[in-house]
């Protein structure tokens, strides 16, 4: 069934069915909606409060008037919809610009169609419209946000994108130079070991000190530039990862026995103080988190005071992490270079001019940690010392 088959009245009470004016007005003040009912000749016979408010007719007297009067620059193509109606054709349009007077648009919704006298000839023509500029306006706003967004998105990607290739770029530089770089310093340091032990070569004092020099320098160098293409490999996503059972003890005292020679030379005594089970394994990369702790104890020793002490300990976090924690008894890192001393290349303000360093090892091995799944943290205290601490999974059968 069509919507105008479905009666919207009665019929069988006569008393109600408009037998008087005042019905009538009463409905067509209230109803919300832009109705007008004009006769053949496009005269006003009624219309409702809506209509007049809507298109601002409340200083006139339309009743009586013609609509081509009430609005002298109506478009032709209305005029001829107009007189399409006239002929008994119903027509509507969901969208539709209405010139304003002051030169901007009202947008409407509407749908005319002719009425009926008794003998079924065109008495003339009801319109029904509905004022959607705010609408129309949400819409075009919304649109235009949309296209904003959309505009704005692509530059974002456009420069990630852009900002990625050049980080590939960094990284496939550093690469190369690395492989490039440890060629020749392997050579370097491949002669000087030769000559440092070669009985056959005899060294005074002075050459032996400058040998010796030349192999510290090197061997630091080439731990650089490991650290370098470790960063440049996880940087470019190609660090693999390979996890297994690790027995903690094992990791433990073979971490503090690679030290342990590191820290007589510096007078730092070195602990462990691990207390809960030795059997139990970790859920890890052996390479890598031994990578990590070797780092975090030769930093505890090489920033340590004089007679100062580091220790190696761990706690149960719950059953599924292991927090290992290296404290040192050393000058302690200023509150502000917390965050910034996993930076790379970034050091302490304190600076440490004297030690030797350059601000890799800390960023490598909080990327290599989190690659693992691992969390790292630092807390330390001014002239009390530091404490850094990596959160490792426990293998659970
Ligand atoms: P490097 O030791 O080669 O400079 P790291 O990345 O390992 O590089 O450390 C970054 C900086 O963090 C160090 O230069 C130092 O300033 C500070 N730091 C690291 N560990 C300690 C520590 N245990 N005590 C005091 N400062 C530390």
């Amino acid at each position: 069934m069509r919507a105008s088959q479905i009666p919207l009245f009665s019929t069988r009470d006569r008393n109600f069915l408009f037998s008087d004016e005042q019905h009538w007005q009463l409905m067509l003040e209230n109803i919300p909606a832009a109705i007008a009912v004009l006769d053949n000749e496009l005269c006003y016979v009624a219309v409702t409060q809506r209509w007049v408010e809507d298109y601002q007719l409340q200083e006139v007297d339309i009743l009586g008037k013609c609509h081509y009067e009430m609005f002298p620059d109506i478009p032709q193509r209305w005029k001829d919809i107009h007189s399409n109606c006239l002929k008994g054709n119903v027509d509507s349009c969901k969208e539709d610009p209405f010139p304003r007077e002051d030169g901007g648009t009202v947008w409407i919704s509407w749908v005319i169609q002719p009425w009926y006298l008794s003998d079924m000839t065109v008495g003339g023509i009801i319109m029904f419209t509905e004022v959607i500029t705010a609408q129309k306006e949400l819409e075009q706003f919304n649109s235009e946000l949309e296209r904003r967004v959309e505009e704005r998105t692509n530059e974002l990607m456009l420069a990630k994108e852009r900002a990625e290739a050049a980080n590939r770029a960094k990284s496939d530089f550093l690469s190369h130079m690395s492989h490039e770089l440890r060629t020749p310093l392997n050579a370097i340091l491949g002669y000087a070991e030769l000559m440092e032990s070669d009985p056959n070569t005899l060294l005074n004092e002075d050459q032996a000190e400058n040998i010796d020099e030349i192999l510290r320098a090197g061997r630091h160098l080439f731990s650089l530039i490991e650290e370098i293409l470790d960063l440049s490999s996880i940087e470019a996503g190609k660090l693999s990862i390979e996890t297994d059972g690790v027995s903690l003890n094992r990791l433990v005292s073979e971490s503090l026995s690679m030290v342990g020679e590191r820290a007589r030379r510096c007078g730092i005594e070195l602990h462990n103080d691990i207390k809960i089970d030795p059997t139990i394994m970790l859920r890890t990369d052996e390479r890598r988190l031994r990578q990590i702790l070797m780092n975090l104890l030769t930093n505890a020793i090489k920033y340590n005071k004089d007679n100062g002490s580091v220790c190696l300990n761990a706690r149960l976090l719950d059953k599924q992490y292991i927090r290992l924690m290296v404290s040192d008894t050393g000058q302690g890192i200023p509150q502000t270079d917390l965050e910034l001393i996993f930076h790379p290349f970034e050091r302490s303000i304190q600076k440490h001019s004297q030690i030797e360093g350059s601000g890799i090892g800390l960023p490598l091995c909080q990327k290599l940690a989190e690659a693992m799944g691992c969390t790292m943290g630092v807390r330390s205290e001014l002239d009390k010392g530091s404490e850094f601490w990596i959160d490792v999974p426990v293998l659970t059968d």
